[in-house]
């Protein structure tokens, strides 16, 4: 099939609605050989593809999108101009880019992203302005390398943390990306399993103070009173003099489950250890956070709502 003047595929074998083109190996190579117009390619649930090369003479394409693709192992991309590239896997696969590529916007989500973002993509996406890296569970500590992302300015992090990760390994991020505006955190676990600072006499950690210049608008979601999620949130406002704006979600951080924007009038259920939760996590924020944000901040708490989400004690 020839096709020079197809401009996007989606290649989808579940939702048989929109435009189709079922992919099966040397059957995709041969398309997008003979389809260099193509500005966005899209491949989910492709699972007879093990290797997926995006050759060098797809001068436009802009978007990739890569996800629940089983069987693959390895995408290779040689298009230069590609700039946003969305890949959704149980576990990352190997890529390859070339010298060229100009990579703006990255959204991952498979296990071990956090970790995964940090240590290795660095020196393969150095241009990358905007991450976003959901990790279906994240087992180790976000490490501390000396690679940078030069031109990084919004960071998404979503993750369900094994109960041992330590929160403050995400400052590795802020360390590395010098041009970081905007960081955007969610935590949310239906039951906590970290360690709470309620709980521990010593109190909290101080981190050694740095100086992210850059950070002005800062929202965690799924606030809950675990020790190094209130130390990393200690950290931002001792060590961000440009803050502007901090948020600090208890619930799951999703507006649209909440019965004033949804149709239902009502908010979507919370379960209880999860509400009892958020009452911690709002006790935290008054007992160690709310004494040290600067009076120039916009601080904003959220709680789950007084009317959908009542819970005896
Ligand atoms: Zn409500």
């Amino acid at each position: 099939m020839g096709l020079p003047a197809l401009q996007r595929i989606i290649s989808m074998q579940r939702e048989r609605r929109r435009r189709q083109t079922r992919a099966h190996g040397n059957e995709l190579a041969c398309l997008l050989a003979n389809s260099f117009a193509l500005q966005q390619l899209g491949l989910s649930h492709c699972s007879k593809i093990i290797r997926l090369k995006i050759p060098s003479l797809l001068q436009r394409l802009i978007t990739l999108e890569v996800s629940a693709c089983k069987r693959l192992q390895t995408i290779e991309i040689e298009a230069q101009c590609l700039s946003k590239f969305w890949f959704t896997g149980e576990w990352l696969v190997q890529l390859s880019f070339g010298e060229a590529l100009q990579l703006k916007t990255l959204d991952m989500h498979c296990h071990g992203a956090v970790c995964e973002a940090r240590a290795n993509l660095p020196s393969t996406f150095p241009n990358l302005e905007t991450l976003s890296v959901f990790s279906y569970f994240e087992m180790v500590n976000t490490p501390m390398v000396g690679s940078k992302f030069p031109f990084l300015k919004h960071l998404t992090v979503k993750l369900a943390a094994a109960p041992a990760y330590d929160y403050c390994s995400l400052i590795s991020f802020f360390d590395a990306s010098p041009s970081l505006e905007t960081f955007f955190l969610n935590g949310f676990q239906a039951s906590m399993q970290h360690p709470s600072i309620l709980a521990d006499p010593s109190g909290r950690r101080r981190m050694p103070k740095h100086c992210h210049d850059k950070l002005r608008n800062v929202t965690i979601a799924g606030f809950s009173s675990a020790k190094s999620l209130v130390e990393l949130t200690c950290h931002i406002l001792e060590s961000s003099e440009s803050l502007e704006c901090l948020t600090l979600d208890a619930t799951e951080g999703y507006d649209y489950l909440r019965c004033s924007v949804n149709r239902s009038g009502k908010c979507f259920c919370m379960r209880r250890d999860a509400i009892l939760e958020a009452r911690h996590g709002l006790l935290a924020i008054k007992t160690y956070i709310e004494g040290i944000v600067p009076p120039k901040v916009k601080f904003t708490v959220v709680e789950p709502c007084s009317q959908c989400h009542v819970v005896e004690l």
